[in-house]
């Protein structure tokens, strides 16, 4: 699937609009009220001994575990495996894993739809059966997906709008794809470790036809300053904002320049984690300011198979008091040849390579990964 490529003269654009914005700077200030003097025709009464302040009482910590994967898609060749052994096997191996965090979160690779119509000409088409998929990603511990890809409209609206009945009617947020482009770029809310977390999702994927329009259903372009505003707003509501983005080259773990820049205006923007897929393959890691940003977390549970979609990870992703603390990345086997669509941790010789290389594409970012026992750890504190 070819890639959207930013020419720089559109990322220059979007500079000079986005530094005009930032010369607008506030010139009024809200009048400060003063104190009205005391009628001064009575005495003033002494002030009372100062009651000693109850001692400082420190807010808790607040803590909030996401957990997050690549792409999922349980249809295509996946198909008769899902029959033989059910929607829930190609969890079995991993949901111990995601199950650790209050938030899972995933890329869903193809509309749950038993109906809708392949409208566009496209040489995969997935989709795969709603009653059973919705309730086992349910089961395995997903509580949020992005639809913002390029497979969400394989089954056109219909089966988009099916997708989003089975998600919520499994207790599902499905983000990054709407009726209309509001509804795609609308942030979804979610409560957990005594805070508020924001998710947004964009695809910046062909075909240019699912990309949704003021009055036309759809997945959300990450326009740069589309992306800047929705991320400002999402501020302002929630304690932690985590952004999506379905792009890069497919089977490349070299970065695009425009998946940098993008992931830096949405950290710049305010938000606390990146997280990337489409790839089909591993990315880099980069700390940047406050946030962490992963370019690409490879395939999970999908129905192909590759020879280049063969390692892959699980990120754990740790926010306290409101800011990104820790990652960890644990690696995992996606060869469907050997693992047959179940995901299934790697140990070992296999764990240490994929940390390795998770290390060697993230020091591309100046990001320094640690192997603590095969998984991939990078914490705030460092670098
Ligand atoms: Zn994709």
């Amino acid at each position: 699937m070819p890639l959207i490529r930013q020419s720089g003269g559109c990322w220059q654009r979007w500079f000079v609009t986005a530094f005009c914005l930032a010369c607008v700077s506030c010139a009024t200030q809200a009048p400060r009220t003063e104190p009205t003097p005391a009628d001064t025709s009575q005495a003033v009464p002494a002030p009372k001994p100062a009651t000693p302040a109850p001692a400082e009482t420190k807010a808790p910590v607040t803590e909030v575990r996401i957990a997050a994967v690549g792409d999922i898609m349980l249809g295509g060749t996946a198909g008769p495996e899902m029959q033989k052994y059910g929607y829930d096997y190609p969890f079995d191996r991993t949901q111990s894993i995601l199950k650790q965090a209050q938030i899972v979160f995933g890329n869903l690779e193809g509309p749950l739809t038993d109906g809708g119509a392949n409208e566009t000409p496209k040489k995969y088409v997935f989709r795969s059966p709603p009653d059973k998929v919705a309730p086992a990603l349910a089961r395995a511990g997903f509580n949020i997906v992005s639809l913002a890809n390029n497979h969400s409209l394989d089954y056109g609206p219909q089966g988009l709008e099916d997708t989003r009945v089975a998600l919520e009617k499994a207790g599902i947020h499905g983000v990054g794809a709407g009726r209309n482009l509001a509804e795609a770029r609308t942030a979804v809310y979610m409560k957990a470790g005594g805070s508020t977390v924001a998710f947004l999702a964009y695809s910046l994927t062909f075909p240019e036809e699912f990309w949704a329009g003021p009055d036309k259903p759809g997945t959300a372009f990450g326009h740069e300053q589309q992306v800047r505003e929705d991320v400002a707003a999402a501020r302002a509501k929630a304690d932690i904002v985590v952004v999506s983005f379905h792009w890069g080259q497919e089977g490349k773990t070299e970065l695009r320049d425009y998946q940098v820049q993008l992931a830096h205006t949405a950290i710049d923007a305010g938000a606390n984690a990146v997280v990337g897929h489409h790839p089909h393959v591993l990315q880099g890691v980069e700390h940047y300011k406050q946030g962490v940003i992963l370019y690409s977390l490879g395939n999970f549970a999908f129905g192909s198979f590759s020879n280049t979609a063969t390692r892959s990870a699980i990120a754990q992703l740790t926010f306290r008091d409101r800011q990104w603390n820790e990652l960890r990345l644990t690696p995992i086997n996606v060869r469907n040849a050997e693992v047959v669509f179940q995901p299934r941790p790697l140990t070992g010789r296999d764990a240490a390579e994929v940390v390795e290389q998770l290390q060697q594409m993230s020091r591309a970012r100046q990001t320094a990964l640690e192997n603590r026992d095969g998984v991939a750890v990078l914490t705030a504190g460092s670098n």
